[in-house]
């Protein structure tokens, strides 16, 4: 392993702990900034399936603003994993191990755990089928089982082929393990290196950009920079839609050299031969394009699970047709025609980006509108569309997007300029974000 890669010499011990203090001090300042909520002495049975990110976070504060309540959480997952670490797995930052924990050590005291997958959801008889117990009755439901990865979407690729034909995939835990592995191959033999992203919203919409731009700095740092022909492609017609982090990311590209091609989705690999096909949509008529690689990094389309869209809760009633992503007030989180169902994380379709951020601050917002909505007031918490994307633009340095609906900028660090990468993101990101995540977040504390 390269020395820089857990160990960077360029940071001077007084920078670690200015940006230490000032991580530490943000955090505090969450949570002082945290709204606590309501509570309610109310005897209702909420149902909350999926417990991810979203479901126990909710579930932690639900447990202290209810305490009469009957919580049930559903989720087959017998590990939890904190994803956005997978990206510092793959660079090899962190090591598997340090981003799973049991999923019966982060179930709230005094929540009944259904460990089971919901198959089947009926909003209109308020209930869901589950794979092994039956059904499942309630009066009020969070909806938060995250999305689904549609792999089979690209032809020619299946999840248990990640990592053969050098195709690697960091949106998977195994995946991102193996792309760690094929990084430091590729900084020894050097080749075509090709990192794309897909045409649905995806979770972490920076995650494939951040796990380009930490490759090419590895083989920089490795000094074989020239032996490793290094391009992104992209199914969107921009580089990021927030344009005061898009400006920053396109000097980058420049800066660094790495190509940049728009408008291509990724519509079949062949893995054995290392080619990967694009439909290239930028004339009026869309073309296919074949390319062959030596490295190629794929993001599968994605959408809600299939029970989800299976079900009304989906159904656009503008339309009648069942959407990708289940509709729910963007400020409130409340479903616009299921009253009793509150929705959130990925799976919601809210015109912010998925990210942990963005459960983060939906949290405290769905517990507060759920309690009151159980006791027959109106909802009086606001969600503001806040989300964060730490770009890893380098080892050591992160651009820190973070913005609302209205797309600009929203730091939680004071007196650094959101525009520009800095060691502090990278330490928040490196040391402080996971800690965080399982100590604070999903005991619903920040
Ligand atoms: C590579 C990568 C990088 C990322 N980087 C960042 C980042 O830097 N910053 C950031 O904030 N976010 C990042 N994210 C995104 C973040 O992890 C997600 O947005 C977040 O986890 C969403 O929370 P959630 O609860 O909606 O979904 P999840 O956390 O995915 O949880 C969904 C839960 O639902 C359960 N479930 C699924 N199907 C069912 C079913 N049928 N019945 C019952 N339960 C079910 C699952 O077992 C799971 O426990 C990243 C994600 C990835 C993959």
């Amino acid at each position: 392993m390269k020395s820089w890669v857990g160990n960077h010499p360029t940071f001077s011990r007084r920078r670690f702990l200015q940006g230490t203090a000032v991580a530490s001090a943000s955090a505090a300042g969450y949570y002082l900034l945290t709204p606590h909520g309501p509570r309610s002495d109310a005897k209702a049975s909420v149902l909350v399936a999926g417990g991810g990110a979203a479901g126990i976070s909710i579930t932690s504060r639900l447990r202290r603003a209810l305490p009469n309540a009957r919580i049930t959480i559903v989720d087959p997952a017998t590990e939890h994993y904190y994803q956005p670490g997978f990206t510092l797995i793959a660079c090899g930052e962190f090591a598997p191990a340090d981003v799973v924990r049991p999923q019966s050590s982060l179930i709230p005291q005094g929540v009944r755990w259904v460990q089971d997958a919901v198959t089947a959801l009926d909003p209109d008889r308020k209930r869901l089928e589950t794979s092994r117990n039956g059904t499942l009755s309630y009066d009020f439901l969070v909806l938060c089982p995250g999305l689904q990865m549609n792999f089979s979407a690209i032809e020619g690729l299946r999840r248990e082929d990640l990592g053969r034909g050098n195709v690697h995939c960091i949106y998977d835990f195994a995946g991102a393990h193996k792309c760690w592995g094929a990084i430091q191959r590729l900084a020894e033999t050097g080749g075509r290196a090709y990192f794309t992203d897909t045409w649905t919203k995806h979770k972490c919409g920076g995650a494939p950009k951040k796990i380009n731009m930490l490759a090419e700095d590895y083989c920089r740092r490795a000094g074989v920079r020239d032996r490793v022909d290094i391009q992104l492609f992209t199914a969107a017609d921009h580089i990021y839609d927030v344009p005061a982090f898009a400006r920053r990311l396109e000097q980058i590209y420049a800066e660094r050299k790495i190509p940049v091609t728009m408008e291509h989705r990724v519509k079949k690999v062949d893995v054995a031969a290392r080619r990967v096909t694009f439909e290239d949509r930028r004339a009026t008529s869309p073309v296919m394009v074949t390319y062959e690689f030596d490295f190629l990094h794929i993001v599968p389309p994605m959408s809600a699970p299939d029970f989800v869209k299976a079900s009304p809760i989906s159904v656009n009633p503008a339309t009648g047709q069942h959407e990708d992503w289940v509709p729910a007030d963007p400020a409130t989180l409340r479903h616009p025609r299921y009253a009793d169902v509150y929705v959130a994380g990925d799976v919601a379709g809210i015109p912010t980006s998925k990210t942990a951020a963005a459960v983060r601050m939906q949290a405290p917002v769905l517990a507060a509108n759920l309690t009151a909505t159980i006791d027959g007031r109106t909802p009086p918490a606001r969600y503001d569309g806040y989300t964060a994307c730490p770009f890893t633009t380098e080892y050591g340095k992160v651009l820190m997007a973070e913005f609302g609906y209205d797309k600009k900028p929203a730091p939680t660090i004071p007196f650094l300029d959101p525009a520009h990468e800095h060691r502090t993101g990278w330490i928040l990101k490196r040391y402080v974000l996971k800690p965080m995540y399982f100590e604070l977040m999903l005991r619903g504390l920040v």
